[in-house]
């Protein structure tokens, strides 16, 4: 095992890996740029080095910045968190090459997901069912027009090196599929450096179903159910919850499989999630992430384990502590992403927090790296913190939401708490019935 980790990032998910690496004897390095000399995260690692400036592309993103931490520390292995250098084919290269060990999948097999053509064409082969669609690039018009009269109206453009739900345009007919598609280009050059773009059939009404695995780099994987990830902002994610309201035990075993097989026999090591869209009772692959996600704690309440735990035990040579017939789902968890947004646009609102308060109590967590005092710096992504919360079965964990959101104080700049409670009262939300544009609309009425 390792005797000391450093963490690539900040926030809450800093807080998360310290919090493992301590419960595991392992000293923990935090890094931080200079505008985060007095977060959170710096205060409760053992050891800390600042890296840079405040632009996290000077810092947090800094590949030269974050091995020279190591060397200095004594690091062996890198946490890298979500966001940042955490999907970076280049900096797991790089660690590498330096003897440092990166919690994490391979450098190739983190380059094949990150590139959503190669990353469908290898679920496919792996036997996970795909989105209907151009086989690869589509480089003209005339070539897009012929799949969209193979596969039919709608249809959505992607960037190829899409993220974060960008470079996306949705056409109903060849009129707008002449004009979204030279858009998509453009914006993804601009965006991403890269105008390669594909098209797959749009589904009218999916739910957005993703699939936790994990592997140990030895042939052996398992996966940890779905989360059910439907409630989206511009493709974000805002309110997560495990089981998925409408996945039946059949279901989840049978899809749970396919992706436990498919990166098995890849020899997948770490955490993974495989991402489909759901509708009619069929799944269709968008993408995979091959890192911790920010929802993963729906998945850990539900299951009793502690995935981080499980990704520093992988990455140190270790198996799985636990087996697929182990897994068992106990109850039912819900996340809400609490940021610093002003509503209704959802503005950022960074600033000084004059008081925080975390709720607690009976299935109550809250993961936020805030205190009293701290100002919240303008330069990073608004999430101040997680609440995920674990009933024994839905209705109870809905109580229990609504009851902690209660508890919870955030003075001084304003959250997406008000948000939450207004979904809390939609008999929609109550009884699990949206799709991936429920939110959308939902908002376009309120406001
Ligand atoms: P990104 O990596 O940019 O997040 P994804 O491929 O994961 O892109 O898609 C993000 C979101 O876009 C999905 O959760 C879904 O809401 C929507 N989306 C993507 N592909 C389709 C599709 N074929 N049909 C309908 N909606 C889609």
């Amino acid at each position: 095992m390792f005797t000391k980790i450093l963490i690539a990032n900040r926030g809450e998910i800093a807080l998360r890996v310290i919090r493992a690496c301590q419960e595991m004897g392992i000293t923990s390095v935090a890094v931080h740029s200079t505008a985060d000399s007095d977060a959170m995260h710096v205060r409760m690692a053992d050891e800390s080095v600042c890296i840079g400036p405040a632009s996290s592309t000077e810092s947090y993103l800094s590949k030269a910045a974050i091995i020279s931490a190591c060397e200095i520390t004594g690091a062996e292995a890198v946490h890298p968190g979500y966001g940042f250098l955490s999907e970076n084919a280049a900096f797991a290269q790089a660690l590498q090459d330096h003897d440092i060990t990166f919690i994490g999948p391979t450098a190739e097999h983190i380059r094949i997901m990150g590139d959503k053509i190669t990353a469908k064409e290898t679920a496919k082969a792996l036997g996970i069912p795909v989105v209907p669609g151009s086989d690869g690039g589509v480089a003209d018009y005339e070539s897009a027009i012929g799949v969209a009269a193979a596969i039919g109206f709608p249809v959505i453009i992607k960037a190829t090196a899409g993220g974060g739900g960008r470079g996306m345009k949705v056409a109903r007919n060849p009129e707008e599929l002449e004009i979204a598609f030279r858009t998509a280009r453009s914006e993804s050059k601009a965006a991403f450096g890269n105008d390669e773009v594909y098209i797959e059939k749009y589904l009218q009404t999916p739910r957005h179903i993703e699939i936790q695995v994990f592997g140990d780099g030895k042939g052996n994987a398992v996966h940890l159910g779905e989360r059910d990830c439907s409630l989206q902002r511009r493709h974000q994610k805002v309110f997560e919850e495990a089981p998925g309201p409408v996945i039946t035990p059949a279901l989840r075993a049978k899809i749970g499989k396919i992706c436990a097989d498919a990166v098995a026999k890849i020899n997948y090591i770490g955490a993974g999630t495989i991402e489909f869209l759901y509708e009619n009772g069929e799944f269709f692959f968008i993408e995979m992430n091959t890192r911790l996600q920010v929802e993963h704690p729906v998945t850990e309440t539900i299951f009793g384990v502690d995935l981080v735990r499980e990704q520093i035990r992988v990455a140190a040579g270790m198996g799985l502590s636990f087996t697929q017939d182990e897994l068992e789902i106990n109850g039912h968890a819900i996340e809400v992403r609490i940021n610093a947004e002003k509503l209704p646009n959802f503005s950022p609102c960074p600033g000084k927090v004059r008081m925080f308060h975390a709720p607690g109590g009976l299935g109550v967590r809250m993961d936020s790296a805030l205190y009293s005092g701290y100002s919240i710096p303008p330069y990073y992504d608004s999430l101040i913190g997680k609440l995920i919360v674990h009933g024994r079965d839905r209705p109870e964990a809905l109580a229990r939401l609504r009851r902690a959101l209660g508890e919870l104080i955030v003075d001084g700049v304003d959250t997406t708490v008000p948000l939450f409670h207004a979904l809390l009262a939609e008999p929609d939300i109550q009884h699990g019935e949206y799709n991936i544009h429920w939110l959308e609309k939902w908002l376009a009425a309120q406001f």
